[in-house]
Parts: structure tokens; sequence; C-alpha cells
């Protein structure tokens, strides 16, 4: 094979190859939240205050409390206190989070609940 063939040869796997790996980036970006999930803060009234990433978390009490722990760095009594006024966490798949608690974190939100916390 001289050197022309052997360059084509190549250019033509390499061509083939960031065909596959294009694909597999779609793949992941069309794949539902690409699987991240997240916890989700919210004060008693439903508006969310906070939000972590859940990683793998499944979402039983031993998770919650590590998330609780994680937001709150710990037992910080802030932390506590926000439990005891009945804020809530939940565990949303990223789209869900993107529409229904994302948009509460923005700066802009104001809270509708009357009476609320938020
Ligand atoms: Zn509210």
């Amino acid at each position: 094979m001289s050197y022309i063939e052997r360059s084509e040869q190549l250019k033509r796997e390499i061509s083939d190859r960031l065909a596959d790996l294009v694909q597999i980036v779609r793949d992941v970006k069309n794949a539902p939240g690409g699987g991240r999930r997240h916890w989700v803060f919210a004060h008693p009234c439903g508006c969310v205050y906070g939000v972590l990433d859940a990683g793998d978390a499944g979402g039983s009490e031993a998770d919650r409390a590590v998330a609780w722990a994680s937001y709150y760095e710990g037992a910080s009594p802030a932390g506590f206190a926000m439990m005891a006024r009945g804020a809530t966490l939940t565990l949303a798949d990223h789209d869900y989070y993107l529409e229904h608690f994302a948009p509460q974190l923005d700066s802009a939100w104001r809270c509708p609940h009357k009476g609320g916390a938020g």
C-alpha cells in the first residue's frame, strides 16, 4: 500500500470513528434528562428554595437524610428549622425538575401561595 493509499484509509477510519462518537453524544443528549436526578427542597407552600444533584440516590429515608445533611452541611440548626417548619424534599428526574421546579429558582420568582413562606 502506498503512502497516499494508507493516508486515505486512515482518514476514512477516523471519519467513521468520529461519526460513532457524534452518535453517542446525541444518544446521551436525547436520553430523558441524561439520567440525571435532583433533590428539590421546597418551602411548606411548595415553592422551591434549593436543589442538589441526587447522583444515584434511591429516595430511601437514609438517602433523604444524606441529602438534608449535605444541603445544610451537616446537622445545621438552619436545616432542622426548615424541616420543622414543614419544608419538603423531592427526588425529581432532570426533565421534571426543569419543567416544574427550575423556574422557581429564578430570582424573579414570586410565591403565588397566600401566606406561603416562599
Ligand atoms: Zn409558594
